[in-house]
């Protein structure tokens, strides 16, 4: 007999599918959609084996983890963001503490990491042995393309000799990532959680669109949930979650709000490539991508699920 209840559901990305068992859980047991998506993002973020997200993310330009997140909350549509942010494990959680406790919505770098302080949050080394391979593999090549001696400051040598772009373009194919966890619980209300380490060797006090609310993460109740991944330039032009939400509102199916989104990102003629997670209020979900030849999946779980499912996306290409 249906207890007139809706099903409690998470989804996830690429690289959350083991890890939305936490959700699934904690959903389960009849916990908030906000509980079950830190949960499950959190995990993501203490995995080193992630390159993209928290504890063994790719460093910025000057070697060092910056990390950006953000929480939304599909009933009250509150927010909590944080950007920049350095020696912290758990960004996401960060998020959610100034969702919950501060009267702003966006904290970034010095004044994010005071807040995550003041609130007790987990300070830790987000170095691992592989990212610190990648770095120096990224130091030695600069040395090499720009011809920079060892003893100047070779990072402004490098800025200045213009193979930045060049480079930075190669790059960005190579690393990079986030991870977007969505859920609905029992009482229908809606969560998305976003965390990454941004684009890898980025530019020191780059935002990416895992922290602008809007252009990487969007929820309401009413409507649905959309995340993105991918060059957040793109989206933060687009405002792609917004958007997205805003496709689903005006009538368009989860299918063909994912593909027009898409389409607004190849619009932009832009080099790079973008993805997006979305929901919808009737438990529909979808993941579209812009990346020729690249698979589009996602993973669910309900509270019958033993395992994660993983689900096929669409692939939207560039109009010819
Ligand atoms: N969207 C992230 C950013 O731009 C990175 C990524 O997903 O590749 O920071």
């Amino acid at each position: 007999m249906s207890t007139g209840k809706p099903r409690a559901f998470i989804l996830g990305t690429r690289n959350a599918g083991e890890f939305l068992h936490a959700g699934a859980r904690i959903l389960s047991d009849g916990g908030t959609a906000l509980d079950a998506v830190e949960a499950s993002t959190r995990l993501v973020e203490s995995s080193p084996g992630d390159s993209s997200v928290g504890v063994g993310g790719i460093a910025n330009f000057l070697g060092v983890q910056e990390l950006d997140a953000s929480l939304m909350c599909g009933r009250t549509l509150r927010t909590g963001a944080v950007g920049a942010i350095k020696g912290f494990i758990h960004p996401i959680s960060v998020a959610r503490k100034l969702m919950e406790e501060a009267p702003h919505g966006l904290l970034v770098a010095e004044g994010a990491e005071n807040f995550a302080r003041v609130m007790g949050c987990e300070a830790g080394d987000l170095e691992t042995e592989e990212s610190k391979k990648v770095y120096t593999a990224f130091v030695q090549d600069a040395f090499e393309h720009a011809g920079i001696d060892e003893s100047q400051s070779w990072v402004l040598d490098y800025v200045r000799s213009q193979n930045l772009r060049e480079w930075y373009t190669r790059l960005a194919v190579e690393h990079h990532g986030t991870v977007n966890v969505q859920a609905m619980d029992a009482d229908g209300n809606m969560a998305c959680a976003v965390s990454t380490s941004g684009t890898a060797l980025k530019f020191p006090g780059r935002l990416g669109d895992s922290a602008i609310i809007g252009a990487g993460n969007y929820c309401d109740n009413r409507v649905g949930a959309a995340a993105c991944t991918g060059r957040g330039e793109l989206s933060i032009r687009n405002s792609t979650a917004r958007t997205l939400i805003h496709y689903l509102a005006e009538g368009s199916g989860i299918e063909a709000a994912a593909v027009r989104a898409m389409q607004d990102i190849h619009a932009l003629n832009s080099f790079g490539g973008m993805n997006c997670l979305v929901m919808d209020a009737a438990g529909n979900t979808m993941s579209a991508t812009t990346v020729t030849g690249r698979e589009s999946i996602h993973w669910y779980m309900d509270t019958t699920s033993n395992e994660p499912e993983k689900r096929i996306g669409i692939n939207v290409p560039k109009p010819q």
